[in-house]
């Protein structure tokens, strides 16, 4: 097995800190013909420490000549020397002299490059127009792939202020962060007007009157990461805003192929909508002149925040006023407010090195899950009705837990010795896991001081760079409570704490200790003490609520006076980041109460104890048993759509994981079908306007549910709902909040009809939510000749940043989990081959080998895996390899009482 191949410390990766960059004009030449660009890049520098020496990043570009001008030598000279680290993406120039410090110098360096489909740097997206494949160009920087589009010291401490030009053929668009200040198509007298100096080496071969130049504005200072630029033929949606700190009116636009365009208006609201509302929380403007979105076809992560033009995937910003579901709406609302949040977290104030990544990433999952709670004006933006504290506790806090109880995850501060680890982290601990800390602490010291320390923060930090303890600082001058003391041992220590409650004469004793997915820490798997907000609920004499937010269990354990013969629970409303583990006598007693009309806790109460009582479970500290009795008891009186997809997204858990025990899968279906079926008679298939946010998600879900389930009558309607649109071309009886659910019902329960009409769905969909559903529905088949086209199709079809979708799907259909190892298997140098630089590898890795559960599994997998360099993607292996540890153990341990409480309630009053 290779380890890393990179240098192996921190100190070795990192940039020497002889000079630092204080400005970039960038100038790029695109040529969509050719797939190539080519450009020059002047950086100014301040040197810090005498040097002869200048090194700086890059990466897979052609590099030409370079030179230095030095204010003290006052002369320009050519360097002839430079070496290459491939391994570390650096040039280094050898100087004829030695610069003095406290000088000033100036790096020039011209350099062409190759625009790939790499979906990293300056890379190619494609589309289609007439029948042609047609191509625009755009970047992704984050992390470490700004070298990639030009040299630069492409660390995120090293913020400097750029100025970009961009020379295009004349009927294309250039767009960078900021507004262009001009643009002029070139002629024989634009280019007598350069003079001898400037690039005359770019404008070499152009032909009169065909190209242009574009030239924006100069950013505030900002890290490479967040610089982008695009050129293509694009259309645009406009609209504007005004901000409410200077009473600018700030121009916002979204960008598209034409052939999207008409999809793009929703997320333009949403960013109409959230960035005054984020600038009045922060009390600190958004200092651009501009705001744009680009939506492109070919793209990596789900969306990215650069600096003025945000980018993303269309499925992240497109849909279909006339044809959206919630989910997808719900989808594209918070990608867009995650990126808006990152304008400031992220790019006014930064990271300093990627360690630091979820003062980023945390806050912005937060901030955009938090925010859109609030009333928008905007009246078509019913955010208020989504209830997203609610739904933050199935997204990201379960999420979180469930990746941080592996004995392979690490603390939200990482250290990140290279390029390949930088890649991994972008991961649930620092983006969920983070989140759910902060949304802790919010809840502790109250929302109101939380902001208020937030915004201190960021204007100490104004254009700068940042660690935690600036955070921290800001919220403890807001509060006056010793912030770092509660929080240090959350984001540097790795793991969270499982709270044991067990009930004494006059109160409760509370115990913490690590939790792991298979049980209890020991040893040094169990040394850090955590400060846990414990959040008591009681009960006043009239009945009311009661939550003591100030308790903090600071000590392994602790005695609390409390009167237990009345309701009570710790972590109210679900806040804190820990299980709570009670006596079984409790849980019923919690488990009555909570399925109450009117009970004293509350849906996030409700959705804590749900998720808490199956992990726990699965971790052999209760009993599966005790988990289905408490599910089986909320199911009889609940009304909210969020309880039901949280005990729909543990009961698919369940038959996820005991997958090959054909038995209890079908005994654990017919539980879902009596759970859910009713539901499904209840709210019938049609959707309406007039419905709630709420009814409408629940309706979806309870469909989807008994659909896997296999409910007789469910999977009928949806064939004959698809049928009708085989025959007719009519898709009206297929509402877009049912297309996901339909089109993977009728493959999986059809044939070649079925399979074949959703590839053609595939080929030309109406929009970004209908590809990607057609994706997962071609893995959904149970035809091992449909499968192989299924794979076919991955190889030759499908566009690179969809595979993952496919993947996806595949991995949830249990009969065909098999074929996707071995396919994996196979496959396996293809995929590194496409994949290996970028984000999906690692999602592969996880789709194909997770959800594994036998000993031969576990052994097939690390002997698959040895001989291979995994170092792009060992996070993921190390927690694939975790999962398949955790479900051996779980199946071991609770099978048999699965069985019997299955068996008993088969026997009872339901079937
Ligand atoms: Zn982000």
């Amino acid at each position: 097995m290779a380890s890393l191949t990179t240098p192996g410390g921190s100190d070795e990766y990192r940039l020497p800190t002889t000079v630092k960059p204080t400005h970039y004009d960038v100038t790029i030449k695109t040529d969509l013909e050719n797939h190539t660009f080519e450009g020059s890049v002047q950086i100014d520098l301040n040197v810090k420490k005498p040097t002869s020496r200048i090194v700086l990043n890059t990466s897979d570009l052609d590099l030409g000549k370079a030179s230095l001008y030095s204010d003290t030598l006052k002369a320009e000279q050519v360097l002839g020397e430079q070496t290459f680290d491939k391994t570390s993406e650096r040039v280094a120039y050898n100087l004829g002299s030695t610069l003095p410090a406290g000088s000033k110098a100036s790096l020039k360096v011209y350099f062409k490059g190759e625009l790939t489909g790499s979906m990293m740097g300056y890379y190619k997206s494609t589309y289609e127009k007439d029948g042609k494949k047609k191509y625009y160009a755009l970047t992704q920087f984050e992390p470490t792939a700004a070298r990639r589009a030009f040299p630069c010291w492409d660390e995120p401490l090293l913020k400097a202020t750029f100025a970009i030009t961009l020379i295009s053929r004349v009927d294309t668009t250039n767009l960078s962060n900021m507004p262009a200040v001009s643009e002029q198509v070139i002629t024989p007298n634009y280019l007598a007007s350069q003079g001898d100096s400037g690039n005359k080496a770019l404008f070499s071969g152009l032909r009169d009157g065909e190209w242009k130049i574009t030239k924006f504005e100069t950013t505030p200072p900002m890290s490479s990461y967040i610089v982008a630029f695009a050129n293509g033929h694009f259309e645009y949606l406009e609209d504007s805003v005004v901000l409410p700190l200077s009473g600018k009116t700030l121009p916002l636009r979204i960008y598209t192929t034409a052939e999207h365009i008409h999809q793009a208006q929703f997320a333009l609201d949403v960013k109409k909508a959230v960035l005054p509302l984020y600038e009045k929380v922060f009390d600190v403007g958004y200092p651009l002149p501009k705001l744009d979105t680009l939506v492109a076809s070919d793209f990596d992560a789900g969306a990215m925040e650069n600096w003025g033009l945000i980018t993303g995937r269309t499925n992240a910003f497109l849909l279909d006023p006339k044809k959206a579901d919630l989910q997808a709406k719900k989808q594209i609302a918070a990608t867009q407010s995650h990126e808006v949040a990152h304008m400031w977290f992220g790019n006014i104030t930064t990271m300093e090195w990627w360690n630091y990544l979820y003062l980023n990433e945390g806050f912005a999952t937060l901030v955009s899950a938090k925010r859109t709670t609030c009333h928008i004006a905007n009246a078509n933006l019913v955010f208020p009705e989504w209830k997203v504290d609610s739904k933050f506790i199935s997204d990201h806090l379960d999420r979180a837990l469930n990746l941080d109880a592996k004995p392979s995850s690490h603390a939200i501060e990482v250290d990140c010795p290279d390029a390949n680890h930088i890649n991994q982290i972008f991961d649930g601990l620092s983006y969920s896991k983070a989140a759910s800390v902060l949304r802790m602490l919010s809840n502790y010291v109250g929302e109101d001081r939380f902001l208020k320390g937030v915004s201190i923060y960021l204007k100490n930090k104004l254009y700068g760079n940042s660690v935690t303890t600036d955070l921290w600082n800001g919220i403890s001058q807001a509060t006056g409570i010793d912030v770092p003391k509660v929080m240090d041992n959350w984001v540097q220590k790795i793991g969270f704490p499982v709270l044991t409650v067990t009930e004494t004469s006059d109160g409760i004793h509370v115990r913490q200790d690590r939790f792991l997915e298979t049980g209890k820490g020991q040893g040094t798997d169990n040394e850090t003490i955590w400060n846990v907000p414990l959040r008591i609920l009681t009960v006043d004499a009239s009945g009311k609520a009661v939550i003591d937010s100030e308790a903090l269990l600071s000590e392994r354990e602790q005695f609390l006076k409390l009167d237990t013969s009345k309701p009570y629970k710790l972590n109210a409303g679900t806040t804190g980041v820990y299980r709570v583990l009670y006596e079984p006598k409790t849980v019923a007693r919690i488990a009555e109460e909570a399925a109450k009309d009117n009970s004293v806790f509350s849906l996030n109460d409700r959705m804590g104890l749900v998720y808490d009582t199956v992990s726990l479970s699965k971790a052999g500290l209760a009993d599966i048993s005790s988990a289905l009795t408490l599910i089986d008891i909320l199911g009889k009186n609940e009304k909210e759509y969020l309880l039901w997809a949280g005990i729909g997204d543990n009961l698919s858990a369940l038959v996820s994981t005991w997958w090959e025990n054909q038995l209890v899968v079908d005994q654990l279906n017919a539980l879902r079908r009596t759970l859910f079926a009713p539901l499904v008679k209840q709210l019938g298939y049609e959707y309406s306007t007039n419905d709630s946010a709420d009814t409408t998600m629940l309706r979806t879900l309870a469909i989807s549910q008994a659909a896997a389930a296999r409910d007789p009558d469910v999977i009928k309607e949806l064939q004959s709902r698809f049928e009708h649109y085989m025959k007719t071309g009519d898709d009206s009886r297929i509402p877009a909040d049912l297309q996901r659910v339909t089109y993977s019902t009728v493959v999986r329960n059809g044939g070649r009809a079925e399979y074949d009409a959703i590839v053609a769905i595939h080929d030309k969909p109406k929009t970004p939510t209908a590809r990607v559903a057609a994706i997962v529905a071609m893995g959904a088949t149970h035809d091992p000749q449909l499968l192989q086209e299924t794979f076919e199709f991955i190889k030759t079809k499908s566009r690179d940043q969809d595979i993952i979708y496919y993947f996806r799907g595949l991995s949830v259909n249990i009969k065909m989990r098999r074929a996707l190892v071995e396919y994996f298997k196979n496959q396996y140098e293809t995929l590194v081959k496409r994949f290996g630089g970028n984000f999906t590898m690692q999602s592969l890795v996880s789709s194909s080998f997770n959800f594994l559960s036998t000993e031969k599994d576990l052994k097939e997998t690390e002997a698959f895996f040895k001989d291979k360099d995994n170092s792009k993607y060992y996070l993921a292996l190390a927690q694939s390899l975790d999962s398949i540890r955790a479900r051996i153990q779980f199946l071991q341990r609770s099978t048999t009482d699965l069985e019997v409480w299955l068996k008993n309630w088969q026997g009872g009053s339901k079937l």
